[in-house]
């Protein structure tokens, strides 16, 4: 075996839909995609706040790592209507293609 199968690519390979990364100096690095954000209204009984949902994939030691999809919902325990529910539907469904596309 030569030396240069044994050379470790350090070269950068970002998903399609990357659209910002860090990297740290240990070189790992964290693809994100462009965020979805819903608003939820809130009002009556219902607590109003927001759900945010980006792709990500975070390499490391030289590794690609699995895509996902992160969901977070600032408060923790806001109300969605139906309406607001299928937002954030459409917006899984539309990443989950986008991951699939991707692989
Ligand atoms: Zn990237």
């Amino acid at each position: 075996m030569s030396a240069a199968t044994l050379t470790r690519t350090t070269a950068r390979t970002c998903p399609p839909w990357c659209r910002k990364h860090g990297t740290d100096p240990d070189g790992s690095i964290c693809h994100e995609g462009e965020p979805i954000t819903v608003q939820a209204a809130g009002g009556g009984n219902l607590v109003a706040g927001e759900v945010d949902l980006y792709l990500n994939r975070f390499d490391e030691y030289g590794i690609t790592g699995q895509a996902a999809i992160v969901i977070t919902a600032s408060p923790d325990g806001i109300d969605l209507t139906a309406a607001e529910a299928r937002q954030v539907a459409a917006a899984v469904l539309y990443l989950a293609e986008q991951l699939e596309a991707t692989r």
